[in-house]
């Protein structure tokens, strides 16, 4: 699709990753290739969502998983995910019984 002939048409970065939910071209420079994904609400006013950055050079950095105020690699949140369903599945189940 060619902007000029869609005038008011959002333009969509060839580096957008398909999660991305970021209007571009409304900023300009720096702030313009930052990837953003819709925000999942966790619990109460705790948000996770996806982003990633691709500079000038194409140089992508990310993605990313935010939860709260921390970025996690895409590893690191898998294995907080995992983490966090053993500690929930373990949590109903009781000590065995000695002797
Ligand atoms: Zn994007």
């Amino acid at each position: 699709m060619d902007a000029a002939e869609f005038p008011g048409a959002v333009v969509v970065p060839a580096a957008c990753p398909a999660w991305c939910v970021t209007e571009h071209g409304l900023v300009l420079g720096e702030e313009d290739s930052l990837h953003i994904g819709a925000r999942h609400i966790v619990h109460g006013d705790v948000a996770a969502w996806l982003c990633m950055s691709t500079d000038a050079d194409g140089v992508v950095d990310g993605p990313y998983v935010v939860v709260g105020d921390t970025e996690y690699t895409l590893d690191e949140a898998r294995a907080l995910g995992v983490s966090l369903i053993a500690l929930t599945e373990g949590a109903g189940s009781r000590a065995a019984a000695k002797g």
